[in-house]
């Protein structure tokens, strides 16, 4: 994991939020790589779950909603951690990751009472504090999707089964932080709600559950590294009929990317209540209303992005050397194309490989780099997941060709600049 951890800040992936001040405590910066590794991560499940879809349509709420729907979704009353301290170490745990009652820093069994924290952010409304004005950030980005329910089938006249996606920053003040992008203060869900008949709801809670899994593998996760874990009753809430979560195999145990769940009508149920606002499904054919049921995957941008992360390095010896590379999928490598030249202090070397970096950022993500050897500059982008490296030399300017090295095999062609585009977009398809 320090490894990971140390080549996320080298290299501009991830850097520790408020850095120059010290450091704030579980919240991170995604760097110049992070972020466009994050984007891309949100791309690919964009794309699954909406876009390659024709039952799903995406959504994009606000973060400050009414205080009433935490009362409605139960998070004002429920959204606890308990915790515990260990009376000999004095570190404090949440209750329910300690196994066999020992404390997981010193081994001793001696904790106090559990007390209860809830982990929503409070924050005010408008220039006068008081009842009214409370509100909160949001813990998850579901309960949007719930209140705009109404509103989605209104406005595009969707049947069931369908379902409504979002992706957005979720806040919760986690009281025990660590392991990285694991467990953050501030960070991103990708949430999806599938509405269902009650009858359908057991078919779609197992389709979600194998095109979830499914989701990590394509774009790389090798499946030993991945596992479901279903919860046994005693985990569920009183209203889920069932949850599944796909767990990751990183450096610090299997631990959790993404949870399904089959959520009966709790949600919709409850909103109505708190609203008084009908928002029951009238299915028009047997003219009969009903509140539908909702399979719900929830899983996390940054959680994913870690897990992506940290399967696809890998390190190797090459003549003698160690040779670290990021074998991410081409859908997520951050830099698609890295343009270098062989000789920087050739202006003709030079001004080619800008003009070839010009036309191809038209199509793929690129960076010009002329800072070191060429050695060494493929060295510094295979750390980081390039896909090809197009090194331009002096015989470029005579048979108007550049080398095409490839990040995983090492292999270079030689290709004729103008068939570039076709060569690198047959290459890059995905
Ligand atoms: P955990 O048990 O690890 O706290 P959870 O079961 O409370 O997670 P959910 O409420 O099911 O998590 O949230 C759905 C997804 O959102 C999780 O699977 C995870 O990927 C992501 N997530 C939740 N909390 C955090 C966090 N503090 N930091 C980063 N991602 C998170």
């Amino acid at each position: 994991m320090e490894k990971i951890v140390s080549l996320c800040k080298r290299r501009g992936f991830v850097f520790q939020s408020s850095e120059i001040y010290g450091g704030l405590a579980s919240t991170w910066d995604y760097g110049p790589l992070g972020s466009e590794l994050k984007r891309n991560v949100k791309e690919a499940w964009w794309k699954a779950v909406v876009h390659h879809r024709d039952d799903v349509v995406g959504l994009d709420a606000s973060i400050l909603m009414d205080s009433k729907v935490w009362e409605a979704s139960g998070h004002t009353k429920n959204f606890h951690d308990v915790l515990v301290d260990c009376k000999q170490c004095k570190k404090r745990f949440r209750e329910d990751h300690i196994k066999d009652n020992k404390c997981p820093a010193c081994g001793k069994t001696d904790f106090t009472e559990g007390r209860a924290f809830n982990l929503m952010f409070k924050t005010q409304l408008g220039a006068v504090a008081g009842e009214n004005s409370d509100a909160y950030l949001r813990p998850e980005t579901a309960q949007g999707i719930f209140v705009n329910f109404k509103n989605v089938i209104d406005s595009t006249s969707r049947r069931l089964p369908f379902g409504i996606a979002q992706i957005g920053k979720s806040f919760r003040n986690e009281v025990t932080a660590g392991n990285f992008t694991f467990r953050m203060r501030e960070f991103e869900q990708m949430e999806l709600e599938f509405f269902t008949s009650p009858q359908d709801a057991d078919k779609f809670y197992s389709q979600w559950i194998n095109e979830r899994f499914q989701w990590y593998q394509d774009y790389g996760i090798k499946k030993e590294n991945l596992q479901l874990r279903e919860h046994p009753k005693d985990e569920l809430a009183h209203y889920a009929k069932g949850c599944t979560d796909v767990e990751y195999r990183f450096p610090f145990g299997w631990s959790e990317l993404e949870g399904i769940a089959n959520r009966a009508d709790f949600d919709l149920k409850q909103h109505a209540d708190f609203s008084k606002k009908d928002l029951q499904y009238h299915d028009q054919i047997n003219n009969k209303k009903f509140y539908p049921y909702v399979i719900e995957p929830s899983g996390g941008v940054d959680r994913a992005t870690l897990a992506f992360l940290v399967d696809s390095y890998h390190e190797e010896e090459v003549e003698g050397k160690t040779r670290v590379v990021l074998r991410l999928h081409k859908a997520l490598a951050p830099i698609k194309v890295a343009i270098l030249p062989l000789l920087k202090k050739n202006t003709d070397i030079v001004n080619l490989a800008k003009n070839i970096k010009k036309e191809l950022q038209k199509s793929f993500v690129c960076v010009y780099n002329d800072t070191a050897a060429i050695g060494k500059l493929y060295r510094r982008q295979d750390e980081v997941g390039t896909c090809y490296c197009v090194t331009v030399d002096v015989d470029s300017l005579q048979d108007k060709q550049v080398t095409v090295r490839d990040r995983d095999t090492m292999v270079q062609d030689r290709i004729a600049i103008d068939q570039l585009q076709t060569y690198l977009t047959e290459k890059l398809k995905y």
